[in-house]
Formats: structure tokens, sequence, C-alpha cells
């Protein structure tokens, strides 16, 4: 079967991918103190106003010198100041004379050369209020520039120190404060209300009744959130009446959120009575993706908000997240897609129904091949697929049968492994 066979009904990945994304842009941007922008996306260019270093100082604890003085030695200069860190040199440095000086502490003007103390007659110890020696003895030469670190030696001012759109790291954290950076321009964490719906579900601590299953989505996806940067904002569970749905459904609105995500309820069952009052409250579109897991999917806007209808099975709602509310999120927090791919060997045979698959695989090296095997049952059912699953193998529309041997890409859920590269 190619795509041009689908079934009139299937909508694409692809197709549906793309009128999602359109839906979305970055959020605005709000300035944060610098300790809370660890993982924060840059909203704009960050602009380095001066130099850094701000002025020209020691690599070294040792002597400055005028580099000219110290050609031959030994050479016994007079020591005339001490320079330690944090000061302003008292005054400048004449020909033939010498200033003790610490590592990081300016340069005094006249002098352009640090001889190491190590280089020297005498050894620094920890020797507070004690008199600085008249003289110091100098062993070795010098050259101009030695053991000095120029002003704008690392930041020279106009340089662009952090780009739009890049996530901060600890180096970036540091560099924003050596340039006096101390709130940090960042888009604004989406903000996600998340709801599970159905009369069988409820939480991992209560006990379970016949016939009831334990809510697993609203954590996965809580999760999910999360580790995409954005803030999830649980409501309880819907229960499958028109009544609870409108309220539910209404406070979830009322929270303003960017985002509304929900799991089951939008399918075709006698008791899916969510899409009724998606329905009235907005715009919805219940779409049958040519996708596995995860046929149904709903994508609409309830009173202006964007809103996902996610399939109820565990793993449905995990891979339609992954695959078509990730790309969502991503463009509304103007964070740059860092999933990784790898190509794999099929380890085995694998079946598909010719919609595009996303199999839960493990990944291993074997005789310099990567492989990857399916994760037991594939059953859209069953999460243990997802937590045992390296990443998801993807075979494209049409296909059908795998065989020992193909290579498709697997998109990693683990960060990456030495024995995977
Ligand atoms: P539905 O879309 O309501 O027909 O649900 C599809 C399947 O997913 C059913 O077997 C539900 O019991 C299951 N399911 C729905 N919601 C959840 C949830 N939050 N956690 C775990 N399983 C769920
Ligand atoms: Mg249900």
């Amino acid at each position: 079967m190619n795509s041009e066979d689908l079934p009139v009904d299937l909508l694409s990945v692809d197709q549906a991918l793309a009128r999602i994304t359109a839906a979305f842009q970055r959020l605005p941007s709000e300035n944060i103190p610098l300790i809370d922008a660890l993982g924060r996306v840059a909203a704009e260019d960050v602009i380095a106003t001066a130099p850094v270093p701000a002025f020209a100082n020691s690599s070294m604890d040792g002597f400055a010198v005028r580099a000219a003085d110290v050609q031959s030695v030994p050479m016994r200069l007079p020591l005339v100041m001490d320079i330690p860190a944090g000061v302003s040199p008292p005054r400048a440095l004449q020909p033939g004379e010498a200033a003790r000086i610490m590592t990081g502490a300016p340069l005094p003007e006249g002098a352009d050369a640090v001889v190491p103390v190590e280089d020297s007659d005498q050894h620094f110890g920890v020797s507070e209020g004690a008199a600085l020696p008249p003289f110091v003895t100098l062993l070795q030469p010098t050259r101009a520039g030695a053991y000095v670190r120029p002003a704008g030696e690392d930041v020279q001012p106009g340089r662009i120190v952090i780009h739009a759109g890049e996530v901060l790291r600890p180096a970036m954290l540091g560099m924003l404060a050596a340039i006096g950076c101390g709130r940090v321009p960042v888009v604004r964490q989406p903000r996600v209300a998340l709801m599970s719906t159905g009369d069988e579900l409820v939480g991992p601590e209560e006990a379970l009744r016949p016939g009831q299953i334990r809510d697993s989505n609203s954590f996965t996806l809580f999760g999910q959130i999360i580790e995409l940067g954005g803030q999830p904002l649980r409501l309880p569970t819907v229960r499958d009446t028109l009544a609870d749905a409108r309220r539910l459904f209404g406070e979830a609105v009322a929270l303003q959120p960017d985002l509304i995500l929900s799991s089951a309820g939008v399918s075709v069952g006698a008791y899916d009575v969510v899409r009724t009052v998606l329905e009235e409250m907005g715009e919805m579109h219940l779409w049958r993706l040519n996708l596995r897991p995860g046929k149904p999917l709903t994508f609409g806007h309830l009173r202006g908000i964007p809103f996902f209808g996610l399939p109820g099975n565990p793993v449905s709602a995990m891979v339609t997240f992954e695959v078509l509310v990730r790309p969502a999120l991503l463009r509304l927090a103007g964070r740059p897609d860092d999933a990784l791919t790898v190509q794999a060997a099929a380890a085995h045979t694998m079946r598909s129904d010719g919609r595009r698959s996303y199999v839960r695989v493990t990944l291993r090296r074997q005789d310099g091949v990567l492989t990857a095997s399916e994760t037991g049952t594939q059953s859209s059912g069953a999460l243990m697929s997802m937590v045992l699953a390296d990443g998801l193998m993807i075979l494209p529309e049409g296909v059908t049968s795998v065989a020992p041997g193909d290579v498709f890409p697997v998109r990693l859920l683990k960060p990456l492994k030495e024995e995977w590269l």
C-alpha cells in the first residue's frame, strides 16, 4: 500500500502536524532572576555592554614589573606596593620597580608583565599583617604580556554572549552573571491544563473496585510536559457525565492556560460525553490519524484555547503526545527540537498494518550493528512497553512487514548511550 491508497478517512501524521503547528506561535517573554533561569529559553540575544574582564589583571601570584627591567637575571628590584585582588593599585609603577600582585588583581599602570612567585627568591604564605619585604630578586627573564590577562580577553563589548532561542546552561548563567545581567529575558513557560476523563479511573492509592483502573495518563503526560519545559496544571478527573465535563472543562478554561490536554473520552463510545461538551465550548476536529498507536485524536480550540483530546490508552496517549503535542509545545516554548534519532536494524521480524507505526524498542549493538528489538507486547494499553523502550522505531506509512536487518530510524526516548553511537 502506498500513500495514495490510504483509506480516505485517515489523516496522515504530516498533514496533522502541519495543521497543528500552524496554530501555535512562541509565547511572550518575561524577565526572571538569573538564579531561576537554568533550562529556560533565552527570548532575546544578550549582548555584552562592557569588556570581561573589565581591566588587565594578573593570572598568577607574583610580581608586576616592566618587562624591559627583567631581561638579565637575577634582578633585584624594590617592592613598592602590594596589590591584592579586589583593590585598585595605589599608584603607577615606575621604571626599576616591582609590585607584589595576587591572581586576579589589577595590573598597575606602567607594568606590562608578571613574574610568578615561583621564579623569585620569595614564597607567599598566608601572612596577614606581615610587612611587605623591601626587595624581590627575580630569577627568570620575562616579556611584555607574560601572565597578564588583558581587558576584554574573554568578551569584547558588543559581543552576543547568548542567542535568542538557546536553552540556558550552567556556563551561560555564569556568563550572564559575568556581564552583569541579573535578570534574563526568557520565553514564558507554556502552562498546560491536564485532565483525565473516564468513570473507571481512580488514583494510585485508592482501593480498586471491580471494573476500575488506575489513572496513569495524568502522570505520564505530567512528566512529558515537564520534560519539555512546560508547567502542567492538573485538574480532577472528568467523569463521563455532561455536567462533570461542562464543569471541569470550564475550570480548565478559567485557568487561562496556553494549552488544554485531556485523555480519553473523545472516541465514539456511548459514554464519550466529552466530545459533546467540547463541541458546545469550541471548535473541534476529530481526526482519525494514519498512526499506530493512536488513531483517534481531537484537536481544536476551547473558548479560543488550543486543545488536544488524546486517546485513552496509555501508550497511545504518550505516543500521540510525542508525535503531535510535543511540536506544539516546542513552538510555544520557542525551544529547539533536541530529539535524537539513530538508525537501527530490526533484530527480528515485525508486523505493522500500513499506518505510520511507532514501535517501542530496546537498542543493542550486536557485532557492530545497532539493532532494535520490540519491548514485548505492543498493545496500546501495555505501558511497560514504554517503560522499557529506549526509543520508538518509526515504520513509515505503507510498511506492513519488517525483516530482520531492515533499517529504520529510532527516535530516542532515553538519554543517548555511548553504545548506540
Ligand atoms: P476511551 O478513549 O475512554 O475509550 O479509553 C480507551 C482506553 O484507555 C480504555 O481502556 C480506558 O480505560 C483507558 N484509559 C482511559 N483513560 C485512562 C487513564 N487516564 N489512564 C489509564 N488508562 C486510561
Ligand atoms: Mg472512556
